[in-house]
């Protein structure tokens, strides 16, 4: 059976799937209540050539926020597809399937009951073939349901089996406006859960819906460039997905260019296929993601245990040495082949954010920067921040306005502590651990 790729355009107007150019798409970090600010965040990212911005719809009231921000941005003739985030409310999504462009769920987080969120699917599926929008099925690493996890574990292969129930579904209902995502903050079970998916698509069902790629949780700066650019880079290089979002705990205006230079080195040859062994680049962000989208895929299939930085090269000069050893470090942490910094996990941050996510992250990373090899998730929300911050040690979670539940593993140990307390009472928890 020769499988056939699926292509639709997302709001009757930009292409997705079947070879189309890969779409670069980021997410506010605003609350979605707050108007003002996030059609300011939206217009920026438009300014910086988002193909695509989704915003957290928890509810219903913020599917009224979400069709004002959007009257407001084609006004100015901003076209940019908005995505409404819903998370769990199927009402939510029943919605926002009238007001967005595109509608992001986890169908499985719509009710206990297996039966009834198979009827909130097959309702919402009704109302977007009206209305002409389109789905995103995406379902997390860490937002695995029990019924999936018990018979497969939290495994590469339960993400794909659980995704593969819906879109079964989506092809009895003959609805092909779908994308569906399968991300982890491990970009080695992130590239396998991709890969199963994509083999069963073709080899199943016989079409192939187009992907979106993305590394959960993937942090800041260099580290969660390197990370997003061996994840996404990985799989773009073996022809797999059509959509990308690099997640980062920055301003999420920065996630574009980030993505755009993942898509063009991979275009450029900076992949094992694509027949270069030595790095040309521009500048330092250039650079790793170049030498990650490279050397990152051999290193995260066991395939080579190093990489050559002799002969790669920053603006025509080679990379200094001591960076280039830096480099190693990260590049082979993000690989899981050798563990020699904290590892960070930490969340974008979005509309259920409540605290200055970005500068705390930055203070953890500053004041943990000794601890080898313990992993340390930074945490945006309590809703979701537990679920998705996988095999962490240690976690920072926001509780609700200026509060913050310190995890041990998956246990809330210290709940409810005011931030200005955390950092240290988090420092606390890992050195008495430690002694
Ligand atoms: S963990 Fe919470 S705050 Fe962070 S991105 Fe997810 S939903 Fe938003």
């Amino acid at each position: 059976m020769v499988a056939r790729s699926v292509s639709f355009r997302i709001a009757g107007r930009v292409p997705i799937g079947g070879g189309q150019p890969i779409l670069v798409q980021t997410m506010c970090n605003t609350s979605t209540d707050d108007i003002e600010a996030s059609v300011a965040q939206c217009r920026a990212m438009a300014a910086a050539g988002a193909d695509l911005i989704r915003l957290t719809t928890q509810g219903l009231k913020q599917v009224e926020s979400l069709r004002e921000i959007k009257r407001r941005l084609r006004a100015e003739g901003i076209v940019t597809p908005l995505v409404a985030d819903i998370h769990f409310l199927a009402d939510a999504a029943l919605a926002a399937a009238s007001v967005a462009d595109k509608v992001r769920i986890n169908p499985g987080n719509f009710a206990r009951e297996h039966e009834v969120a198979c009827a909130k699917f097959r309702e919402l599926i009704a109302l977007c073939k009206q209305s002409g929008t389109a789905i995103r099925i995406g379902l997390n690493h860490g937002s695995l349901g029990e019924r999936i996890t018990q018979r497969y574990g939290a495994t590469p292969l339960a993400m794909k089996e659980a995704v593969m129930e819906w879109l079964r579904m989506c092809v009895e209902e003959d609805f092909f406006n779908v994308v569906v995502s399968l991300k982890a903050s491990n970009a080695l079970v992130m590239t396998e859960a991709y890969r199963l998916l994509y083999a069963a698509m073709r080899d199943e069902l016989g079409c192939l819906f187009p992907l979106h790629l993305g590394v959960t949780e993937a942090g800041n700066g260099d580290e969660g460039r390197i990370k997003s650019a061996v994840g996404i880079g990985t799989l773009l290089g073996e022809g797999i997905g059509d959509t990308i979002r690099v997640s980062l705990t920055e301003d999420p205006v920065h996630e574009i260019p980030a993505g755009r230079q993942i898509v063009a080195a991979i275009a450029d040859g900076y992949c094992p296929r694509g027949g270069r062994t030595r790095v040309e680049a521009s500048d330092w962000n250039d650079f790793i993601i170049k030498a990650s989208c490279l050397w990152g895929p051999s290193l995260l299939d066991k395939k080579i245990d190093d990489f050559p930085l002799e002969g790669s090269s920053i603006g025509g000069a080679p990379v200094p040495a001591a960076d280039g050893e830096r480099f190693r470090d990260m590049l082979l942490q993000a690989c899981r082949r050798r563990f020699t910094r904290p590892e960070y996990i930490a969340c974008p941050g979005c509309g259920r954010t409540l605290y200055d996510l970005e500068s705390t992250f930055n203070e953890v990373k500053r004041r943990t920067a000794h601890l080898a090899g313990v992993k340390i998730a930074v945490m945006g929300c309590v809703v979701n921040g537990p679920g998705e911050m996988a095999d962490a040690d240690y976690g920072y979670v926001g509780e609700g306005r200026g509060h913050v539940t310190l995890y041990r593993g998956k246990t809330p140990v210290l709940r409810y502590i005011p931030q200005e307390e955390a950092i240290d009472k988090l420092l606390e928890l890992i050195e008495g651990d430690r002694k």
